[in-house]
């Protein structure tokens, strides 16, 4: 994977995956939650959605909305195991490691927190 900065621009690029914008009703989930709550939420959707060698449902497993992170998830391409092949060469069919599951975590922090500078 490359830099988190470098990612982040590559999907800046791309027409579908730079159309994801929080809802209001996000943006206030977040802003209430707070950031450490939303990384907890992101890990452990990271651990269920696409560390498993074979996720449940790939491809279908991540909501388009409902959650913030489920927002950042589609943003960054980080939705399935599919997207994740396709953009970061993640191997299919394979465990993600921890390493993995962080740099996917912090791709999509870093995605939410973009996107809660753009209003300020
Ligand atoms: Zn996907």
């Amino acid at each position: 994977m490359q830099s988190i900065e470098d990612a982040l621009n590559k999907l800046e690029g791309s027409k579908f995956r730079s159309s994801f914008h929080l809802t209001k009703k996000e943006k206030t989930y977040l802003k209430e939650k707070g950031m450490t709550v939303m990384e907890s939420h992101a890990r452990d959707f990271v651990a269920k959605k696409l560390a498993p060698a074979d996720p449940l449902n790939d491809g279908k497993q991540t909501p388009m909305h409902g959650h913030p992170v489920f927002k950042a998830m589609h943003a960054t391409a980080c939705c399935c195991r599919g997207c994740l092949n396709k953009w970061y060469k993640v191997p299919l069919h394979t465990k993600l490691n921890e390493d993995q599951e962080e740099k996917i975590v912090r791709l999509l922090m870093a995605w939410l927190e973009r996107q809660e500078s753009k209003d300020r």
